[in-house]
């Protein structure tokens, strides 16, 4: 399930890489077939996007923000109302060292595709569910992340001790969880 494929180049999706892939594809790519931009960057590009995107609390419309951490202050399209961010999960994928940033909306989802450094699929059915967002009924407003995968996970919790996740559990968002296989997830409050 995890397999790298070290032939392939990482897809790595900073804030600004769509403008760089938009001026590699007009300017060298138009002359230069080795400078095109290929599809799989595109394709890893506009997936960054879909994790970014947020809904507005005041009127519910989704929009678009920054890919990745501290991403500039953004107001709704729908409302005009200022975007309040959800956490942010972090998810770092072993050598060659790749982090996917997910907005923690309420459909929030974790897919084999943010586990792999260079993911060849995009396969978002239940499949390749690693991880949801769920609401803790006990506690209703407060989220935690529910294990969706086979893996057994390992959490941190705030007093230094380990605790085991097994699949179909949930746990707190807190600041560490090992998914397994080498893959670290962090929550991030921007
Ligand atoms: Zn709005």
């Amino acid at each position: 399930m995890r397999r790298t494929r070290w032939n392939t180049r990482p897809c790595r999706p900073p804030g600004t890489r769509r403008r760089e892939l938009f001026r590699r594809s007009f300017t060298t790519g138009l002359r230069d077939p080795a400078a095109r931009v290929r599809e799989s960057e595109w394709r890893c590009a506009l997936r960054a996007v879909r994790d970014a995107v947020v809904e507005c609390v005041s009127c519910g419309q989704q929009t678009m923000t920054e890919p990745g951490g501290n991403p500039p202050p953004r107001d709704c399209w729908g409302c005009g109302a200022r975007l309040v961010l959800p956490p942010r999960l972090t998810v770092t994928a072993p050598p060659p060292r790749t982090e996917r940033h997910i907005r923690l909306r309420r459909a929030a989802r974790v897919r084999a595709h943010h586990l792999l450094p260079a993911p060849t699929r995009y396969d978002r059915s239940d499949a390749a569910l690693v991880a949801a967002l769920v609401e803790q009924p006990e506690k209703p407003g407060r989220f935690g992340l529910a294990n969706r995968s086979r893996e057994t996970w390992t959490g941190t919790r705030a007093d230094g001790t380990v605790q085991k996740v097994e699949p179909g559990q949930a746990v707190p968002l807190r600041s560490g969880l090992d998914l397994g296989g080498g893959v670290r997830a962090v929550v991030r409050t921007r």
